[in-house]
């Protein structure tokens, strides 16, 4: 028995009805932003992550699908690939090879699967799906400009209460710009020095490598060291400061609530600036739903030219759990209007009277004229058909049929070009 693969899984009917509503609603929620598609490949140059992502990250480090991809020709050489396990990297390759400053501001949108080779547990898988934007341009297109960050967040709280995902929390900070971060990390490295054998081994390996990922630990023994350590927030200049302080007032100002965490740092490191989470109680361990913030020099990091831009990344597989608590879900499951039961010899006629009321936008089942009345009618409960729709000899030659609801049983003889009118109603 061949299985699917540790951390990945199928997405299988009436679920996929939720995954497709979510998708209709992020793309009618972006189209009124502005936000267009972008579609990258899912595996692109180790390089790419290595040098996007960063490879102190965990997801570098430890978590990647590569491989070397060998060439057919013996006389070329090998390239070592990867399965992306996020999107941004991918789209600011392509916004440098595609020369797309010169469309000035980019707001870019995408919907794919994501690969990590994370411990599989409830909401974490190893092939996930990420809803992501990002806004990138040349400085002069605005790029830089905190009302951009607001507007990203304000995006954020219509479509998640499009969705009807209302007990969200957006945790905001500013994780400075990449010359604050230096000398930050270098404070938490010093504060760090004394007590860090006092640390979990993740922390103590972090505290050298990359202290700011300190920050993240959930080790609880760790969390008054963590407490006490110098914070992001005092070591902001006065231009990260400004922009901080404009991106809040604008939140404000819109009525999109948030908190502040000073210790949010989100687990790549090309942030800059802005870094945010969404949260949602129902999730439990993984309750974050998205997170993302500014990536300033990312482009540069990745022999491109200065763009500046902001994203974000949701995570869909969580997004459709906290959907799948709602009773509301069952709404978006759309159950046939009509079931249509062939007498025998009329599996023609049934034909063309579905292709008939499909033609009005019904959504018709079809069964078989081989079938008996009896097993019609289960076979449209099962189906959790409204009607039941007789078509014999009979009916056809008057033009009239049985429609039979199959909730309160009443029964009536409908003219056909009376049908789609009917059976809507
Ligand atoms: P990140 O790219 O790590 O910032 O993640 C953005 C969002 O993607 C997170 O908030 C999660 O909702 C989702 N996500 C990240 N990793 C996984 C995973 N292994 N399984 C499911 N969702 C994930």
């Amino acid at each position: 028995m061949i299985k699917a693969i540790r951390g990945t899984r199928d997405l299988l009917p009436p679920d996929t009805a939720l995954w497709n509503f979510v998708e209709g609603v992020v793309r009618d929620v972006m189209r009124t932003y502005n936000f267009q598609e972008i579609r990258t490949p899912i595996f692109e140059a180790t390089e790419l992550f290595a040098r996007g992502v960063g490879e102190e990250t965990d997801i570098v480090a430890k978590e990647m699908y590569t491989w070397e991809d060998r060439s057919r020709a013996a006389s070329e050489k090998g390239q070592s690939l990867t399965l992306r396990p996020e999107n941004t990297a991918g789209v600011v390759r392509a916004y440098i090879e595609h020369k797309l400053w010169d469309r000035g501001l980019n707001k870019l949108y995408y919907i794919g699967p994501q690969f990590r080779r994370e411990r599989p547990q409830k909401g974490r898988y190893r092939q996930f799906y990420q809803i992501g934007a990002e806004v990138i341009g040349p400085a002069s297109s605005g790029s830089e400009s905190p009302a951009r960050d607001a507007e990203v967040l304000e995006m954020l709280a219509t479509l998640l209460d499009r969705l009807g995902i209302t007990e969200w929390n957006l945790e905001l900070n500013s994780v400075g710009s990449s010359q604050e971060r230096v000398k930050f990390n270098e404070a938490l490295r010093k504060a760090l020095e004394p007590v860090k054998d006092k640390m979990c081994a993740d922390c103590q390996r972090r505290a050298t490598t990359n202290p700011l990922r300190v920050l993240d630990c959930k080790v609880p023994e760790d969390q008054p060291i963590i407490e006490a350590l110098p914070r992001i927030t005092d070591y902001l200049e006065e231009d990260s400061r400004k922009h901080f302080e404009a991106v809040k007032e604008i939140l404000t100002k819109v009525g999109v609530p948030f908190t502040l965490n000073s210790r949010l740092v989100r687990g790549l490191d090309y942030y800059t600036r802005t870094a945010f989470e969404f949260t949602h109680g129902a999730l439990g361990a993984q309750n974050a739903i998205l997170g993302g913030g500014r990536y300033d020099g990312l482009s540069e990091a990745l022999g491109g030219p200065a763009a500046p831009g902001i994203g974000f990344a949701i995570g869909e597989d969580r997004l459709v759990m906290s959907l799948q608590e709602k009773s509301s879900a069952d709404s978006v499951l759309r159950k046939p209007d009509v079931y249509i039961a062939a007498m025998a010899g009329m599996n023609g006629e049934a034909a063309r009277l579905a292709r008939e009321l499909r033609r009005h936008d019904l959504v018709v089942e079809l069964g078989d004229d081989g079938f008996r009345l009896k097993k019609s009618f289960e076979a449209a409960t099962k189906a959790g058909a409204k009607y039941i729709l007789i078509v014999g000899e009979n009916e056809v030659n008057s033009g009239s049929f049985a429609l039979k609801n199959l909730a309160t049983g009443e029964q009536i003889s409908v003219p056909r070009t009376d049908l789609p009118q009917k059976i809507r109603s």
